[in-house]
C-alpha cells in the first residue's frame, strides 16, 4: 500500500470588532436581535451611494500582521470581486486582490501567505415553508481573510494553528472570533500525494463551525482522497461541505478560479499609501500591542509552570487574570507561585467548572479574592494546614466569601502539622535532658525553651497551646 502524505492550507475569515461597518456608518453588531436594523443606503447598495474606508478595520488587520512578524503593505487598494448572490446587494464584494494589507509572517510554525481586508455578506436563512429570508445586518461588516501556505501536514496541526489564531485575535481585541457565532470561519484546502507536494486537484472544505469539526472534516477528506486514488479514481478540484450529522464531506460545487471573479480596482475608493497615515505606523501600532499569547505562555514556562497549566491560563481569561493577580501579590516567592498554580489548575478549576455546570454563564466565576487565595497557599506552604484542609478551605471561602484565617481558626485546622508531633516532641525531650530536669525542678522558662525547639522542628507550624500540653504530659509520664 502506497504511503500518502497530506498537504493542507487554511483560509480563515474573521469579523473585526469595529463600531461601524467596513464602508459605511451602520453599526457593526454581531448580537443584533432584530434583522435588518443595522443597514443604510451604502451597505444596501442604493444607486448613487459611495463607500468610505473604515480606518479602524485597516488598523486592526495591520496589528494582526505586526504580531505575526509579517510585512505590512505600503501601497494598498480595494478591488471588486464580482459574483451574483442574494446576500451580496452590490453584485460584488469589496475585497483586496493584488495588494493585500499584509504579506508573509508565521504563526505556530505555519507560514502565512497573506491577510487582506474585505466586507462580509448578508446572512440568508432557509426556512421550511417560509423560503429564504435575508438579514443584511451582517452585510458590509469588516472581515479579514488570512490565507496560509499549503504547508500543514495533519488535521491536528491545522487545529492548533486555528486555535492559536483565535487566541491572537482575542488578545488583540481585533475580533471576538467565536466560531459558533460565525465570527470566525475556517476553510481548509486538502490534497494528498505520494511525495508530499501539493496536488493540482485539491479540495476546499466549507461549512465548518468548530475546531473539532474542522479536524474531523480534514481527517475524513484525507482518507477519502487516499481511498479514491487507491481504487484508481481521480480527485476533482471542488468545494466540499462538511455534514456534521453524517460526519462526512459532500460535493458542493466545482471550484471557480479567480479569473471568474473579474477582479478590478474599485473606482469609488481611493488607493491607500499607508506610510502617509500616522496611526498606521509601526510605532503607533506597537504602542497598543498587548502581551501576545505565545509570549505569555513562554513567561509562564520560564517560571516553571507546567505546559498544560500555562495553556489553561493563556486560554481562559478569567483563570489567567486570577493567576496574574496571584503572581502580582506573591512577587518573588517563586515556590509559592508554583504551589498556587497547582491549586488553581487542579482544585480551583474543579470548583469553577462545578459552578459553571450549575450556572451556564459565559464567564468563569472565581468567587475568591487573590488575597484570600494567597492566605490559603501560605498556610499550606508553611505546613500550618494540611493539603486536604486547604482544599476544603478553598471551597468554603469561595462559597461564603469568608476570610480563610477566620475559617481555619473556627474549624481548628491550624492544629495540623505534616510531621508526627509526638515523634518530634519525644526527639526534643531526649536531646534536651538537662532542660527537662530544669523544668521538673520548677523552672518555668525551661518549658518555653522546649516549646521553641518543637516549633523550630515544625517550621513554625505547631499550635503552641497544644504543644505545651503535650510537653507537660510527656515529661510527667
Ligand atoms: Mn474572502
Amino acid at each position: 500500500m502506497a504511503i500518502y502524505e497530506p498537504t493542507i492550507g487554511l483560509e480563515i475569515h474573521a469579523e473585526l470588532k469595529t463600531h461601524t461597518k467596513m464602508f459605511c456608518c451602520s453599526k457593526n453588531d454581531a448580537d443584533a436581535t432584530e434583522p435588518n436594523v443595522n443597514i443604510c443606503p451604502v451597505c444596501m447598495a442604493h444607486p448613487g451611494t459611495l463607500p468610505v474606508i473604515n480606518g479602524e478595520a485597516v488598523r486592526q488587520v495591520l496589528r494582526v500582521g505586526l504580531a505575526l512578524g509579517a510585512e505590512l503593505a505600503d501601497y494598498t487598494e480595494f478591488d471588486r470581486k464580482n459574483y451574483f448572490y442574494p446576500d451580496l446587494p452590490k453584485g460584488y464584494q469589496l475585497s483586496q486582490f493584488e495588494f493585500p494589507l499584509v504579506s508573509g509572517g508565521e504563526l505556530a510554525g505555519v507560514q502565512i501567505t497573506r491577510i487582506h481586508l474585505e466586507e462580509d455578506t448578508a446572512s440568508s436563512m432557509h426556512q421550511e415553508g417560509v423560503g429564504t429570508t435575508i438579514d443584511y445586518n451582517r452585510a458590509g461588516v469588516p472581515l479579514m481573510e488570512l490565507v496560509t501556505e499549503p504547508v500543514i501536514k495533519s488535521a491536528e496541526q491545522a487545529g492548533a494553528f486555528a486555535r492559536e489564531l483565535q487566541l491572537l485575535l482575542k488578545y488583540l481585541g481585533a475580533s471576538n472570533a467565536n466560531m459558533e457565532k460565525g465570527e470566525m470561519r475556517v476553510e481548509a484546502n486538502v490534497s494528498v500525494s505520494k511525495d508530499g507536494s501539493r496536488a493540482q486537484a485539491y479540495v476546499e472544505l466549507k461549512n465548518i463551525n468548530s475546531f473539532n469539526a474542522m479536524e474531523r472534516a480534514v481527517k475524513y477528506e484525507i482518507q477519502r482522497q487516499i481511498d479514491e486514488l487507491e481504487s484508481g479514481g481521480l480527485i476533482v478540484k471542488e468545494t466540499r461541505g462538511w455534514d456534521d450529522g453524517k460526519q462526512a464531506t459532500f460535493s458542493q460545487r466545482i471550484k471557480e478560479g479567480s479569473a471568474d471573479y473579474r477582479f478590478f480596482p474599485d473606482p469609488d475608493l481611493p488607493s491607500l499609501k499607508l506610510s502617509e497615515v500616522p496611526e498606521f505606523s509601526k510605532e503607533s501600532l506597537n504602542a497598543t500591542m498587548p502581551e501576545l499569547p505565545w509570549e505569555r505562555r513562554e513567561r509562564y514556562l520560564a517560571i516553571g509552570i507546567k505546559a498544560d497549566d500555562a495553556q489553561l491560563y493563556v486560554q481562559e481569561s478569567a483563570l489567567g487574570s486570577f493567576f496574574e493577580d496571584v503572581i502580582a501579590l506573591m512577587k518573588s516567592d517563586s515556590a509559592g507561585i508554583l504551589l498556587a498554580s497547582n491549586y488553581i489548575a487542579n482544585d480551583l478549576v474543579k470548583i469553577v467548572r462545578d459552578i459553571e455546570k450549575r450556572d451556564t454563564g459565559y464567564q468563569s466565576k472565581i468567587t475568591i479574592s487573590a488575597e484570600n487565595f494567597k492566605k490559603i497557599i501560605e498556610m499550606v506552604a508553611g505546613k500550618r494546614i494540611s493539603s486536604r484542609a486547604a482544599k476544603d478551605l478553598l471551597i468554603e471561602s469561595m462559597r461564603s466569601g469568608k476570610d480563610p484565617d477566620v475559617l481555619a481558626e473556627e474549624r481548628g485546622l491550624f492544629s495540623f502539622t505534616g510531621a508526627d508531633i509526638g515523634t518530634i516532641v519525644d526527639d526534643v525531650l531526649t536531646k534536651n535532658t538537662s532542660v527537662v530536669e530544669d523544668f521538673k525542678a520548677g523552672k518555668g522558662a525551661a518549658l518555653e525553651f522546649l516549646l521553641g525547639q518543637c516549633m523550630k522542628a515544625l517550621k513554625g507550624a505547631g499550635n503552641p497551646e497544644k504543644l505545651r500540653e503535650l510537653l507537660k504530659e510527656k515529661i510527667a509520664s
